[in-house]
Formats: structure tokens, sequence, C-alpha cells
């Protein structure tokens, strides 16, 4: 991976996102070397985990995947452009009256309700034509997909199901992260038996962490997305994938602030007496919440606090996170002293997603996707 270092950051920056497109492709063909021979799709909903779809999908197809799920129809429309022979799957399924303009696209809703089967049977019966769809199905997570009952009531009349082409029966793993949660396999047994009552076709079951618990979870397809991004998703042994993305932020200046001065707003946070009188020297980062570093992150919130990384020396987030701008503690990194232009990694080699997900009291997967859109981007690799 890059290092902070080797970017070439544009002069008018104030953060840098960089994706490696490279890293994202090498992941998918590890965790699909790891499946295999289970296909592996890509999961580049909510705009590929908000590192840019645009880059990432075409990246994926290159990289041989064939098959994307996506939210929404709109994410739909876009991945259909850039992966023009794909499969999409649309994970929300289908809304009310919205069957024509799914159909028209080629995408294919995952259908979650008997309501949602009927309406898309209807609309292959107007077009006069079998149509492609996905059935989600409740093993237990209780948030999407049918139930018992209602397959039965959609199996009960042959018609119902006749003119949809079912390419895949899916469900979703509530504790997959945790090897050793009984979920599992209980959501693993319910999930065989609800296929059972319907007509047979290709089964998926494992996102990022459930395809590490092994081949049982595999069956024909699995649904990482999160991994792709070289996110840490499984609990159990290390998944097979490297980061992917460095942020940094610049130094717009550097203050020396005296033992009892505050900084930031409600005065949160005052510098301590330092040792041999020394002050605290304090860095002012371009990068605030609208930028998805978490208010959160604020030293003294209730969370562990934040940290970033300058020239690999960790210094605390101090005083609190604001909307365009954080303060850090700059006064213990080695060498010559920080300032103004210099560039602080706020994710990268020494700050995984993980480590600032777990400061903000939150995961890594809404630290990528609220990152935010005002940063220069370079994607490398593609
Ligand atoms: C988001 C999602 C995935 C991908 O999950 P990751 O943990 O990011 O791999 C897979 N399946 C469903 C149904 C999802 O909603």
């Amino acid at each position: 991976m890059q290092t902070l270092t080797t970017i070439a950051v544009p002069n008018a920056a104030t953060g840098m996102i960089r994706v490696d497109l490279g890293a994202i492709r090498r992941n998918w063909q590890s965790l699909a070397r790891l499946v295999a021979p289970t296909a592996c799709a890509a999961v580049v909903k909510a705009d590929a985990y908000g590192l840019g779809a645009e880059a990432i999908i075409p990246a994926l197809f290159m990289a041989g995947c064939r098959t994307f799920f996506v939210a929404t129809l709109d994410e739909g429309r876009q991945a259909r452009l850039l992966a023009p022979g794909a499969v999409i799957y649309v994970l929300d399924g289908l809304m009310p009256g919205a069957a024509a303009a799914y159909a028209e696209i080629g995408v294919r809703p995952i259908l979650g309700t008997a309501a949602e089967v009927r309406e898309w049977r209807d609309h292959a019966d107007t077009a006069g034509k079998r149509l492609r769809a996905g059935l989600q199905l409740n093993s237990g997570l209780n948030r999407l997909g049918l139930s018992a009952a209602e397959i039965d009531d959609i199996t009960a009349l042959p018609e119902t199901l006749a003119p949809i082409e079912l390419t895949l029966v899916m469900s979703h793993l509530a504790c997959a992260d945790d090897p050793a949660h009984a979920m599992n396999e209980r959501q693993r047994l319910a999930f065989d038996a609800l296929r059972a009552r319907l007509p047979k076709a290709p089964a998926s079951l494992a996102a990022s962490d459930g395809l590490m618990l092994g081949k049982p979870y595999h069956y024909d397809l699995v649904r990482p997305g999160y991994a792709l991004y070289g996110g840490q998703a499984f609990g159990g042994a290390e998944t097979p994938v490297k980061p992917v993305l460095t942020l940094a932020a610049r130094v717009l200046r550097v203050d020396e602030v005296a033992p009892g001065d505050s900084v930031g707003y409600a005065a949160s946070w005052v510098a301590p007496p330092a040792a041999g009188g020394r002050k605290r020297r304090v860095a002012t980062l371009a990068i605030g919440y609208a930028d998805g570093l978490f208010r959160h992150l604020s030293a003294g919130t209730g969370s562990r606090g934040g940290v970033v990384a300058l020239r690999g020396h960790l210094c605390p987030i101090v005083g609190r996170v604001s909307m365009d701008l954080t303060t850090v503690d700059v006064t213990e990194v080695p060498g010559a002293p920080v300032t103004r232009g210099d560039m602080a990694e706020v994710l990268g080699p020494h700050i995984s997603i993980e480590a600032m997900g777990a400061a903000a009291g939150t995961i890594g997967y809404e630290v990528l996707t609220r990152l935010g859109r005002r940063f220069a981007r370079d994607y490398v690799g593609g």
C-alpha cells in the first residue's frame, strides 16, 4: 500500500482520499480463490461503501466479477452502465409500482414479500415473458425476507412462481462475525428448510464475515462487500484482504498552547501542565465531521478519543471535532517540527478503519460510508 510520503497531493487540496483499485481487485480475487468453486459476487451498494462505484465497479468487472449487489434501483442503474454484461441484484427489493423500471434495465430485484413476488409475476404476465429475480428468505435476522408461511402462500398456486425465473435464493446472517455463535448454524439450517419449500435455485447465505465460516456457508454464491474494501469483519481469523484506503488531511497551522489554556468549542480540552514547563504544540487540521471524522472522536465525549498519525507517530485529538477543523496534540512527534502544509494520516498504514470505528464507538463500515465528498480523490492501480 502507498504510504503518505508517496502521495502527490494537489497544492490546494485540504485533504486527500486515495483508493487503491489494484488492492480492491486483488481482494476480490483472493476471496474468489478462497471460496472456489463457489462463485464470488461483489456488494457495491452505497456508492461502493463510500469509496466510489464509478471507479470500483469497472475494476471489479475487469478482475472477473460478474455478479453485483446494490441496494436501490438508482444504484442498479449506475451499475448497469458501468458493467453492461453483469448480473445486478437490488437488495432492497421491488418498490411498489416500479417493476417496469427494473425490468427495463435488466436488474433483478431480491423479492422479500409475497406482495413483491406477485407484482413481479404480474409484470412478467404483462410483458409476456419470464422475468428473472432473486428471493430473500428470512432465516432469523427478521429484517427482510419470506417466512415459511409466505413461501407456502406463494407456492400454493404453481402459476404464481411460473412466470418468474428464480436465479437466486438468499438469506443473511446476523452473527457471522462471531464463529462461536450458535445463531450461525441455526440460520443455516433454517435457510435449508426454507429453500426446500421452493423450486431448486442457486443459493447464497454469506457476506464478508460468513464466507470465513467455511464451506457449509458458501453455497453457490458469496456476497462480500466490506472485505473487498479491506475490512476485517470476521472475529475468528484474518480475512485474506489488504487495506485499500488512505485518508490524509492538511495541517493548517501549529500553535503553542500554554498550560491552562483551552482548545476548541465548549473549552472541553485544557492543556495540561507540561513536563519542564513546556507548552503543548497543537496542530489544526483541515478535516471535520463533514469529512467523515466522527465528532464522537473528540476527546472527552465519552469515547476513547481519536488519533491521527504524523510521520507515523500517533497524535491524540484534543478538543472538539468541528465541521471543518480538528485539533491534535503534536508535541511528541519526533524530528523536525510539524508545520503548515504537512499531511496528517487519518486512515492508512497506522490507523485502520476498524481502529477509527472502535475509537468512535462504531464500526469500520460506518467509517467508510461517512467519508465526505470534498477531499481530492485519487484512484490508483486502475
Ligand atoms: C450489505 C450486505 C452484504 C455485504 O455485507 P458485508 O458485510 O459488507 O460483506 C451482503 N448481503 C446483504 C443482504 C447485505 O445487505
